[in-house]
């Protein structure tokens, strides 16, 4: 049986106290099995103070991490230093931070690096603009976005992909189930035809709430979610795990 795997993507959002609280109160209500995950990716400042204070052993992952090993990168948390605070996984490559931060293949490649380096599992993140997928480039964009970033040696069980729609985050409109569909099976696809690496999961994200996650959920090539603003209040997380 494939794992199923929801993430929840604070970003920039809690402070010390109401992430401990909002962490707890998944916590209590919900547990990782062998057929079912949740992660949580806080904001850096805040993962070693949770993972201290929760009640009880947590995944956790970074939002991000350097593209450089160590030294002069003011402002930058290497791979490594993540690793040290009890963080499993990264996620690389967001949208926000693609957009926000300039990010570039060339720069995702070097921190995808760093994070396999450090012992890290990557969430590694694609998907494409409004304007790409309105003049059906939509799985042009993916194969772009994911050409070049792993090496032929690189451990895919240590990889999870998640497909976000950039005209889906935060705005309440997803994808037709088809065309999700579609994606997905292109993403799988790739990996398969290029690492011969059949077993990539592969989560949606972009407007995930308790609503729609069944439907989503119900495609067997849609291994999960990664959740953002709904992850924020626990009711909502918690109820769209119970839909995985
Ligand atoms: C995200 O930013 O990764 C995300 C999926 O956000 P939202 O669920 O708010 O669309």
């Amino acid at each position: 049986m494939k794992v199923k795997i929801l993430i929840a993507n604070w970003k920039m959002n809690k402070n010390l106290k109401d992430g401990l609280v909002l962490a707890n109160a998944i916590n209590k209500k919900i547990t990782n099995t062998k057929s079912k995950k949740f992660i949580i990716l806080p904001s850096i400042h805040s993962v070693n103070y949770i993972k201290q204070n929760i009640k009880k052993s947590i995944l956790i992952g970074a939002q991000d991490c350097s593209p450089f090993l160590k030294g002069a990168y003011t402002g930058d948390v290497s791979a490594k230093m993540i690793k040290s605070i009890g963080c499993k996984f990264t996620l690389i490559g967001h949208s926000e931070r693609r957009i926000y931060n300039n990010e570039t293949n060339k720069l995702l490649l070097e921190k995808v690096c760093r994070a396999n380096e450090a012992g890290l599992k990557i969430i590694f993140c694609v998907g494409e603009t409004i304007e790409d997928f309105k003049k059906n480039n939509s799985l042009k964009v993916l194969k772009k976005q994911l050409t070049g970033i792993f090496g032929t040696n690189y451990n895919f069980n240590n990889l999870i992909i998640a497909y976000e729609p950039v005209w889906a985050i935060g705005t309440n409109k997803t994808p037709q189930i088809a065309d999700i569909k579609k994606t997905h099976d292109f993403i799988k696809l790739f990996f398969k035809k290029n690492y011969k690496f059949s077993d990539i999961p592969v989560l949606y994200g972009g407007s995930v709430n308790s609503q729609n996650s069944k439907e989503i959920f119900s495609l067997e090539c849609v291994n999960g979610g990664l959740v953002g603003g709904a992850s924020l209040i626990a009711r909502e997380f918690i109820k769209i795990y119970d839909t995985l």
